[in-house]
């Protein structure tokens, strides 16, 4: 593995840029992939098609042309095929013989003569078209009934002889129209060729279709009455024959036989075989159908999506996507290419859609929406912008905030965080503060710390006096943590938390977070697979510190505490890299280790012939579901300690969500054998509650009133009454923290006779330990350090 950390700040800080960088391309590729989804499921439903055969018509238009003229379309008004009308054939056959003599090149007869009528008359129409000989095609007409059931109209073969015989078939799409030819369709076991495709010459063993292109303007197609190819005196009638291919078919004032077709309303049936024939004739069959373009805009979206430097070139390069799309059709149009490009524009229009959703969910969470301040990740972004500025960031840690939002109406909730930033603005009228739940955060310029730090104990003196919100009195805590620019490298923000969680009102209202002791952005990342290494490295181990029973002077337990030293970044505080490890999911991991660690010690220990007790620390947040039972019986087991020697210490107790759960996993320990202690005992919340739902066996009273008992009254009021609340409840009380000697007498008077802390030693290596235990003697145990 890399080892990030050796690397030089420039370096790290360009691979995390790398690593957010990398994170939006991966969030716009999986929008990209999501439209592209989607637009593929609606292409197989052929939701947008109407779209695309609009557009057809909109490239249609924009490449009008102009048809053959080879195709000549003759309407009859009459009903040509009713047997009652019989003197009509003969009519038709005279037609025909009179476009036989203006010498046309080929008919096709779409009218269709399914019934005989007299003899006479069918017998000349027969004639007229036997003497056409091989230059008439009669149509037959597939039509499919409401039920979509199909019907062949087909002229009998008396009548039509052995001519050819095409097939015209309606097949329109829901909206009515006719967009696909066949070349050829088998009816009644008869092979056909289709009508239009016959018409425009297609070759006749061709079996594919083609789209018909309606981009020929309709009264440019020749055509003529039937009556008026008889009477002379007409002048469409004089209209030039010679050669062309003349269709004779039912006209437009037989509502029965008119069609819609895309831009006309109504026109006769025939011409939608016309437009098919023109289309081919004209070379128009081709087209880039709805995957190809789908293709294209993806290859663009990805190219774009790696390639693209900068925002400024990815806009550019999807402004020229966007552009290439009605470009395309309209150069394709002119070409004779149709292009379906519905589906392509539907994934960029989602694609946009994502991509503005979660531009838009980024704005929102830059501002805070109650009070309408920019949040702390927008000055993260800021200070990310302006890498250069120097200062300091300050977080101010509003203390009780959570209780100030359940006593406060929702809408005095934003007031009272205004009236916050009123005060924090007491020097400098223009501060720009930022807010993150009970956190409010701001940038300071100067690279005096000292100073800043002054400065900050005067703001949080205007604090001490409380806020007003409609008629309330609010008290107001607040403690600062503060990071220096150039010290926190790319975890400015987090570090001037970590600061900031780490202040007390009581004891330390104010801290420095140390330049370089907070884990950045890189670290974090690695830190999972590192912590594993480490331990395996034997860079993760135990110390230990003695617990003394001052009554006797004699070391009664020790407690484990777990080190890290990093051969890149030295000693690692616990405080650290535990929050780090429950972050990264790796805690339980980490107290297994612990625990065989300190198990094989403590075993050790008696085998010397020192029956100590172990302690060691497991962290509240382990006390949500049983695995933490397991766990201890699995060491145990391996460790063949015996648990009745084995203390575990309950720390960060406030944290403990559920404590009915906590109570019932507690009991399982206990039946283990092991023994429970609360950590910290004083400090933090629910204290009392905890210690009275919780089955423990002994309490540690926190160092913060054992170090100030000596000089304050009230903390020793609080040790002193700790200790014989302890007393009373027949539980053991552990003073921790004593550093100085002199305080043992006062925890002796008090009836504390169980005591740790730098007075008597410091923690100390497992080595060390038994040294010191060999050597042991009753009055040398104070100051082992
Ligand atoms: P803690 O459980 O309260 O441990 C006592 C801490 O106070 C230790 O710090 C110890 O070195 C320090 N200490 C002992 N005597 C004195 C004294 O006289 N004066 C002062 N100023 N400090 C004293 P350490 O080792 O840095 O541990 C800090 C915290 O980290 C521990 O607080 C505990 O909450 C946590 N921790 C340490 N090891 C483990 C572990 O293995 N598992 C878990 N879950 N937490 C651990
Ligand atoms: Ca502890
Ligand atoms: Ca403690």
């Amino acid at each position: 593995m890399v080892d990030v950390l050796a690397l030089g700040k420039p370096l790290r800080s360009a691979l995390s840029d790398g690593i957010v960088r990398m994170g939006r391309r991966l969030e716009r590729l999986q929008h990209m992939l999501l439209a592209a989804v989607i637009s593929l499921a609606m292409m197989a439903v052929l939701m947008l098609s109407p779209v695309d055969q609009f557009l057809w018509l909109v490239q249609s238009k924009v490449a009008a042309h102009d048809p053959s003229g080879d195709i000549v379309f003759v309407g009859t008004d009459r009903a040509m095929g009713d047997p009652e009308t019989a003197h009509r054939r003969s009519e038709l056959a005279e037609t025909l013989h009179e476009l036989n003599r203006r010498g046309v090149g080929k008919i096709y007869l779409d009218l269709t003569f399914e019934s005989a009528s007299d003899t006479k008359n069918d017998a000349a129409l027969r004639n007229a078209i036997t003497s056409l000989g091989p230059r008439i095609a009669v149509v037959d007409r597939l039509e499919y009934d409401v039920a979509a059931k199909a019907r062949l109209h087909r002229t009998l073969d008396s009548i039509a002889g052995t001519s050819g015989r095409v097939l015209s078939v309606r097949n329109p799409n829901y909206l009515g129209f006719e967009w696909q030819v066949d070349h050829r369709k088998r009816v009644n076991g008869i092979d056909y060729r289709t009508f239009g495709a016959a018409l425009g010459g297609v070759n006749p063993a061709s079996r594919s279709r083609y789209e018909i292109d309606y981009g020929i303007d309709v009264t440019k197609i020749p055509s003529t009455e039937f009556r008026a190819l008889t009477s002379n005196n007409s002048k469409s009638g004089n209209i030039d024959l010679a050669g062309k291919t003349v269709v004779i078919g039912r006209g437009r004032q037989l509502a029965d036989a008119l069609v819609a077709i895309p831009g006309q309303h109504s026109v006769p049936s025939s011409y939608v075989a016309i437009y098919a024939a023109e289309t081919y004739k004209a070379g128009r069959t081709r087209i880039l159908g709805s995957l190809v373009i789908l293709l294209y805009i993806l290859f663009g979206l990805v190219t774009t999506i790696l390639f693209a430097g900068s925002r400024k070139h990815r806009r550019v390069a999807y402004a020229l996507l966007v552009i290439s799309l009605p470009l395309g059709l309209f150069m394709a149009a002119k070409v004779g290419v149709r292009v379906e490009i519905a589906n392509a524009c539907a994934m960029l229009l989602m694609y946009a859609v994502f991509r503005s959703r979660a531009r838009w969910q980024q704005r929102v969470a830059l501002i805070d929406q109650d009070t309408g301040l920019p949040t702390l990740r927008a000055l993260g972004i800021s200070m990310a912008r302006e890498a250069h500025k120097g200062g300091h960031v300050v977080i101010a840690k509003v203390h009780g905030y959570e209780h100030v939002l359940q006593t406060l109406k929702v809408e005095d909730k934003a007031s009272y965080v205004l009236r916050l930033t009123d005060r924090l603005r007491a020097a400098d009228k223009e501060l720009t503060i930022y807010l993150d739940g009970h956190f409010l955060g701001w940038h300071v310029d100067g690279d005096d710390t000292d100073a800043l730090v002054d400065h900050l104990e005067g703001l949080r003196a205007i604090f001490a006096a409380p806020v007003t919100v409609r008629g309330h009195t609010v008290d107001v805590g607040i403690t600062f943590g503060i990071a220096r620019v150039d010290g926190a490298g790319d975890n400015l923000i987090p570090t001037a938390i970590a600061a900031a969680e780490e202040t007390t009102e009581a004891s330390l209202p104010i801290k420095v977070a140390e330049t370089g002791s907070e884990l950045d952005l890189l670290w974090d990342i690695s830190l999972r697979a590192r912590i594993d290494e480490a331990m395996e490295a034997g860079e993760v181990y135990c110390v230990y510190q003695p617990k003394v029973d001052i009554t006797e002077n004699r070391m009664i337990g020790v407690e484990a505490l777990v080190r890290w030293h990093d051969p890149a970044k030295g000693f690692i505080a616990p405080m650290h890299f535990i929050q780090q490890c429950e972050n990264a999911g790796r805690m339980e991991h980490l107290t297994r280790y612990v625990l065989q660690s300190a198990c094989t010690a403590a075993k050790l220990l008696h085998f010397r012939g020192q029956p100590i007790t172990m302690s060691v620390n497991i962290s509240a947040t382990l006390l949500n579901d049983m695995r933490i039972v397991g766990l201890v019986r699995n060491v145990l087991q391996a460790t063949q300690f015996d648990p009745k020697h084995l203390m575990l210490e309950v720390t960060e107790t406030a944290r403990i969500t559920d404590l009915k759960t906590a109570a019932s996993i507690l009991l399982e320990l206990k039946e283990l054998g092991t023994r429970i202690s609360m950590d910290d005992f004083g400090v933090g919340a629910a204290n009392f509650e905890t210690f009275y739902e919780l089955p423990f066996d002994e309490i540690k009273i926190d160092r913060l009133f054992i170090s100030n008992a000596a000089t304050s009254r009230k903390a020793h009021a609080i040790a002193a009454s700790i200790v014989a609340m302890g007393n009373e409840a027949r539980i053991s009380v552990v003073a921790e923290g004593v550093e100085d000697p002199r305080d043992l007498g006062m925890l002796r008077d008090m009836g504390c006779s169980e005591v740790q802390g730098y007075a008597l030693s410091r923690p100390i290596s497992l080595a060390k330990l038994l040294e010191f235990n060999a050597n042991a003697s009753d009055d040398k145990l104070t100051g082992i350090v």
